[in-house]
């Protein structure tokens, strides 16, 4: 599905000598390179803070106690999502209320989100799914008018740039109180192990958040709030600010894919390709194609057999999960998010293809799903 080693390759001298400057700091926990990567993605992102931590999950986590939510207070996020969104909010025993998902873009239906407002809502959690931004222009009115806050789960889009109505544009996690990322290896903005990060324009939120990042403390040994211990190692944050300078060019790349893959299957009746939003640019961490009339996981044991790789993100909606299945919600209670659990199907993206490789997914792809 990704291909880091010849991505490393490419880059290694400076991969190397990054890493090797780190080691030689020996400051391997809040190193020096760990604010040069937090100011450089700030800078990059147009946003006023960046506050690393240990992974998207825990951003994600941070985010929400940041914010002070309560148990019981309610947060609506789509279930069509990686679990992480939703366990951090069952985790900290806030409860997660599920709205459907927009059958062109597959991220939250803004149409849904006001009649899942109760009383007890404090936050929206819309997910950037695939590598372009839900519709925030809409989020954002919506929040603004229950008094909600929004936190942005950013894990898929890093460098995915927004565009309001009236023309003003922003980086994907950086509309919201909070944006969180990921720099899990296989992100667009990988790192080589776990990482992760928040975003937010707020000063006041900011210091909370680096403070619950750190164990609640103000001062050393002095702990205000309760907190979490979660730190970007000073080796990974050397590797994350050289591949940020290549982020751009890493997005250019898989749209390159997604050019080539929307040219050949075009005109393909059993294949919904990946919609392109007119508010936001696509930097496509994955190309979701959605099948019809086809034994999805049929196409997916025959791309196997011809050495190509498939995904399925995700094959069960979180709603279905037995950890979060409720009363409240079952089978037939987001006939979208079910649907699309069966009958989409991911192929290989990455920033290191040759055009022959593609030839080959592609060919292979179209004779398996006709087949
Ligand atoms: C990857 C991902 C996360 C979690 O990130 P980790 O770094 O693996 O904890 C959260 N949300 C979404 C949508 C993701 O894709």
């Amino acid at each position: 599905m990704v291909d880091l080693a010849t991505q490393y390759h490419r880059l290694k001298p400076e991969i190397d000598k990054a890493i090797q400057s780190a080691i030689d700091s020996s400051q391997f926990i809040k190193g020096p390179h760990v604010k040069v990567f937090e100011d450089n993605l700030a800078a990059y992102l147009g946003v006023k803070h960046v506050i690393s931590c240990a992974n998207g999950t825990d951003a994600l986590q941070i985010a929400l106690m940041a914010l002070g939510l309560q148990p019981g207070d309610e947060v609506i996020t789509p279930s069509h999502t990686y679990v992480a969104t939703v366990e951090v909010i069952a985790l900290l025993r806030l409860k997660p209320v599920f709205v459907e998902v927009n059958a062109d873009t597959y991220t939250i239906d803004v149409a849904e989100i006001e009649k899942a407002i109760s009383p007890k809502t404090k936050a929206i959690v819309p997910v950037h799914l695939y590598g372009q931004c839900a519709d925030m222009e809409t989020i954002l009115d919506i929040a603004s008018k229950h008094k909600l806050f929004v936190v942005e789960d950013n894990a898929q889009a890093i460098g995915a740039e927004y565009t309001f109505s009236n023309g003003q544009k922003a980086k994907s996690g950086t509309m919201g109180n909070i944006g969180t990322t990921s720099f899990f290896p296989s992100k667009n903005l990988g790192c080589y192990g776990d990482g992760g990060a928040l975003f937010t324009n707020d000063d006041a939120l900011a210091k909370t958040i680096r403070m619950v990042a750190n164990h609640g403390q103000s001062v050393t040994y002095v702990h205000d709030i309760v907190g979490v211990n979660s730190r970007l190692d000073t080796i990974q944050a050397a590797i994350l600010d050289v591949k940020l300078k290549q982020l751009n060019d890493f997005a250019a790349r898989r749209n390159a894919v997604a050019d080539f893959y929307d040219k050949a299957f075009a005109g393909q009746s059993k294949m919904k390709l990946p919609f392109r939003a007119p508010y936001t640019n696509h930097v496509f961490h994955q190309y979701t194609i959605r099948l019809s009339g086809v034994n999805r996981d049929e196409v997916k044991k025959k791309l196997l057999e011809k050495g190509i790789p498939s995904m399925i993100y995700y094959p069960i909606p979180v709603h279905l999960q037995n950890a979060y299945r409720s009363a409240e919600y079952k089978e037939g209670s987001f006939p979208l998010t079910e649907s699309l659990s069966e009958t989409i199907i991911s192929i290989p993206i990455h920033t290191e293809f040759e055009q022959e490789q593609l030839r080959y997914i592609a060919d292979n792809f179209i004779s398996i799903v006709n087949s």
